[in-house]
């Protein structure tokens, strides 16, 4: 068996990587992580609605984002890992989102490295303003930074036609941007300020996961991640989440190594 079974010359670590995600015995923990995770995502989407859709009553105002609208999608969104997780479950199961995704991606990624790869800012200054002791100023860097990133206009890998391909299980973060003023407002170049409500879950704060528990949380650019589950599998999942013999344990199971051997 080779080594890192998600890179071997000649093979598309992607399809491989696909190949053996749910096989042996923490593969089908992983699946069934991901099935009770986006069935529990579900029902704490609806809730978030609601509790936009309350909040905007309260000060007279209705939602206002129609299908179709993805001016929020020009903006930095962040996800935990079990969530990008539960999205790579997702592209398996709907080849055509995935395909779609995989197209995207390069160009999407190229574009931010030709403009600096700004939204590493944003991640650090989300950290700074998560921190203790974190106040105002950590508060107004991470805006400034987020609204440099949504200047690039590069908008979401994950966006086709208009409309997201993981709809049901966006991010957190995207559930979490709604606005009660006409959609056109969220346009960064129209001059009238968008009434945005916020809504936050603390489902992002999570430890769990299927292998064994992780110690702290982790949460990452959402479509750079999933593209680093698709294509580095087991590998990246040890890295991000400091569970360092994952990667070499779910590659010994015999049915994985069966899969590796005849895979060509
Ligand atoms: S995941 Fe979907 S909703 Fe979120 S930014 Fe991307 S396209 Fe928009």
């Amino acid at each position: 068996m080779p080594g890192h079974a998600q890179r071997v010359k000649g093979i598309d670590p992607i399809r491989l990587n696909r190949e053996i995600a749910y096989k042996g015995d923490i593969g089908q923990r992983r699946r069934n992580f991901c099935v009770k995770y986006i069935e529990k995502k579900k029902g704490i989407i609806k809730e978030m609605q609601a509790d936009q859709i309350r909040a905007a009553a309260k000060d007279g105002e209705t939602i206002t984002c129609p299908k179709g609208c993805a001016y929020c999608c020009l903006l930095y969104m962040q996800a935990s890992i079990q969530e990008c997780e539960a999205i790579v479950y997702h592209l398996y199961q709907n080849e055509s989102a995935l395909a779609t995704f995989l197209e995207n991606y390069k160009d999407w990624r190229k574009k931010l490295r030709k403009n600096g790869d700004i939204f590493k800012k944003c991640a650090q200054s989300w950290l700074d303003k998560s921190a203790d002791g974190a106040g105002e100023e950590e508060y107004k860097k991470f805006v400034e930074e987020t609204k440099r990133y949504q200047g690039q206009n590069t908008p979401c890998p994950f966006l086709y036609n208009n409309l997201c391909l993981i709809y049901e299980v966006r991010p957190f973060t995207c559930v979490g941007t709604a606005a009660s003023t006409p959609p056109e407002w969220c346009n960064p170049s129209n001059p009238n300020e968008p009434k945005i409500y916020w809504s936050r879950t603390s489902a992002v704060i999570d430890k769990s996961f299927y292998y064994k528990e992780i110690d702290g949380v982790v949460l990452a650019f959402m479509p750079i991640m999933v593209y680093g589950v698709l294509e580095d599998g087991y590998k990246m999942l040890s890295i991000v989440t400091g569970l360092k013999d994952l990667e070499k344990k779910a590659l010994a199971e015999p049915q994985v190594k069966a899969v590796i051997k005849n895979f060509t």
